[in-house]
């Protein structure tokens, strides 16, 4: 039994407990949620819950407590900040931001739309990414205005910046064929601190800013089961306080903010198979999609829930790049400066989650690293081809096609830029082991809750549950896959996070009693 069901079996006994005898008997084990007469008696009362004090949760808590509410912001863990506290805290933003302008990078909201909206995957959810990209400029203010701190420095080296730098080209605008499809421009915000510190620093402002502001954090405290009227209003929230279960009442709304569900391996293999592969499960340790459940359990409607984020991190050392990828037939399928949500998502969903890259002595790793293994050495490519058990002939017929190619100052099938392009010759040549389950392979999840651009939470008849709201990964939003820039996830938690706070806020207060 996976970690969810054995967690959701412990908080059911737990609940049953702490209901007593009445409640017990009105509620069924499994039942969807918990019907308002169940609840005797509310022990809390608030405006708001945020369940989930990640950057969608504790940007909602901001947003509602300036917009006049009283907030409480829940945390099941007994730190605060979830996945993106754990993160680069990379936000993408653009069209011409304070940072872009001082740093003289031209851009636009019509060129960041084109790019979000054309170059990942079919169906994006276009009224998402046209107000995401519209209001880019003031949101980048917002965060600044928070006291999140960013540095006037840009870098234009491959992946996340390790120096202080706060600006980069944070996905694949200009791998081909992105950079064919809108004007690539540097839009990846990083705190403008070293080192993989970003979304430490992110969080910590935005948790100082809403605890100054009056928000109520409480840690250690697990939203368990929403708790619904019988015209379908969500009334409030069963939560787990040390061990017991306690009923909070809410006036205005409830918003989910619980992360994703990458830890969750019942839901993994319900839902995304792919990423149940992946070896690495890349987030903090309550993505156990709770949030989503709850949601689910209401009649909500779930979309994307098998997408997610399968990262290759074949880069840095750029000189790698020199090198193909090749899938089990010795074909190439992709082009090996993508950003590696691109390459990680070409591999896990369209590659049966196996893929080699071949280098020459110069593409080589230089330096001792552990993320991918060795799988074949030898002094020609059919050596390599006959240690991988390739198909004959088809891995000498791809390397000779793309050298001849190459030497010319062409890729004709996927333009890799002049920077890497050059024909692989030289030996030792290397197949470096790039299959989802063997090499370091994280994921996490982009699926949840179907909102509206305001957050409220739909069912599947398109219609809003009154007094629901979800954000960030325990929404569907603008991260789709292939997850085309870093930023893109924690852009969309602050950003819709911040709306589904504000609407929350703004329902009206009495208007259930
Ligand atoms: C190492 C790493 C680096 C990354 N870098 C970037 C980056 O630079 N930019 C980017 O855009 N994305 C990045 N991502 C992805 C990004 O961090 C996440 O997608 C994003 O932070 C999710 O935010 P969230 O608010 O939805 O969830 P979280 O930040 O995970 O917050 C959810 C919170 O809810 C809590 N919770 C869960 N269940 C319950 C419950 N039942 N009751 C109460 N609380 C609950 C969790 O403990 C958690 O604290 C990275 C991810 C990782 C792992």
């Amino acid at each position: 039994m996976g970690e969810g069901a054995d967690r959701s079996g412990i908080s059911r006994r737990g609940l049953l407990a702490g209901l007593g005898a009445t409640a017990a008997a009105t509620v069924a084990a499994g039942a969807a949620a918990l019907p308002r007469p169940a609840i005797a008696s509310w022990d809390i009362t608030t405006d708001v819950l945020v369940a989930g004090s990640g950057a969608a949760g504790v940007s909602a808590a901001i947003e509602a407590r300036q917009a006049g509410a009283e907030v409480l912001l829940i945390e099941s863990l007994a730190r605060f900040g979830g996945s993106s506290a754990m993160s680069g805290g990379v936000v993408y933003a653009g069209g011409g931001t304070a940072l872009q302008k001082a740093l003289k990078v031209t851009d636009s909201a019509q060129e960041m739309y084109r790019f979000i909206s054309e170059a990942g995957g079919r169906h994006p959810p276009l009224d998402k990414i046209q107000l995401y990209c519209e209001e880019s400029v003031a949101h980048f203010d917002w965060l600044v205005a928070q006291g999140v701190p960013y540095s006037e420095k840009l870098t234009t080296a491959k992946g996340l910046p390790m120096g202080d730098e706060s600006l980069y080209f944070s996905g694949t605008e200009l791998a081909w064929p992105a950079r064919e499809l809108a004007t690539p421009a540097p839009r990846g915000h990083v705190p403008g601190v070293p080192g993989m510190n970003g979304g430490r620093r992110l969080m910590q402002v935005l948790l100082a800013r809403a605890g100054s502001l009056g928000v109520s954090l409480r840690n250690r405290v697990a939203a368990e089961r929403l708790v619904i009227e019988s015209d379908g209003r969500i009334a409030g929230i069963l939560v787990t306080i040390d061990g017991q279960s306690q009923a909070i009442r809410v006036n205005r709304g409830i918003v989910l903010a619980c992360g994703g569900f990458i830890h969750n391996r019942e839901m993994l293999q319900q839902y995304a198979p792919e990423l149940y592969d992946c070896s690495v499960p890349w987030g903090n340790a309550a993505d156990l999609g709770d949030g989503i459940n709850m949601g689910i359990a209401v009649g909500a409607a779930a979309l994307h829930m098998h997408q997610g984020f399968a990262i290759a991190p074949i880069y840095p050392p750029e000189n790698v790049l020199s090198g193909i990828v090749v899938n089990a037939s010795g074909q190439r399928f992709v082009s090996e400066e993508s950003y590696h949500g691109v390459l990680g998502d070409a591999i896990a969903y369209h590659q049966q989650g196996r893929a080699w890259l071949i280098t020459d002595k110069r593409s080589a790793y230089q330096f001792h690293q552990d993320n991918f293994l060795p799988a074949a050495r030898g002094s020609s490519i059919g050596d390599i081809a006959a240690q991988l058990a390739l198909p004959r002939g088809a891995l000498q017929h791809t390397v000779a096609y793309y050298n001849r190619h190459a030497g010319n100052g062409d890729d004709p099938m996927f333009h890799k830029s002049q920077t890497w392009l050059r024909p692989l010759q030289g030996p030792p040549y290397t197949a470096w082991d790039l299959s989802v389950a063997s090499a370091f392979f994280p994921a996490h999840t982009f699926g949840g809750l179907h909102t509206t651009i305001n957050g409220q939470v739909l069912n599947s008849f398109g219609d809003e549950i009154p007094g629901l709201y979800a954000a960030g990964r325990t929404a569907a939003g603008l991260p789709t896959a292939p997850y085309i820039a870093s930023g893109l996830s924690v852009g969309d938690c602050t950003f819709f996070g911040r709306r589904a706070g504000r609407t929350a806020a703004a329902e009206a207060v009495g208007s259930r009693v």
